[in-house]
């Protein structure tokens, strides 16, 4: 992972992306997540599934519900969809376009 120029990872304890600010894992990082596990989800689920605990006892204002599908619940949706899903709705389209190839 230290071949990225940028590594989006948590800031903790708030869990926001230490490059983007943006609620972890942003944007930029499920799609160097993406391209790390090969989109093999079970990979990706395997791996993401290890933050939980710690996301779980830091993460306020967030049932663990919540927090299991921004951690986990994005991995077998495809592309198109991360940029629309409920819990992230607070950042503006225009944002994470910048990430766009
Ligand atoms: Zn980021």
């Amino acid at each position: 992972m230290t071949d990225y120029p940028a590594l989006h990872g948590p800031s903790r304890p708030d869990w926001n992306c230490l490059v983007c600010g943006d609620p972890w894992p942003c944007l930029a990082r499920k799609r160097q997540l993406k391209e790390l596990c090969r989109c093999n989800v079970r990979t990706l689920v395997r791996y993401l599934t290890s933050y939980l605990p710690d996301a779980h006892a830091e993460i306020t204002g967030m049932s663990s519900a919540e927090i299991t599908d921004r951690i986990v619940g994005w991995c077998a949706r495809p592309l198109e969809m991360w940029a629309v899903e409920g819990s992230t709705g607070a950042v503006p389209e225009g944002r994470w376009r910048r990430d766009q190839p």
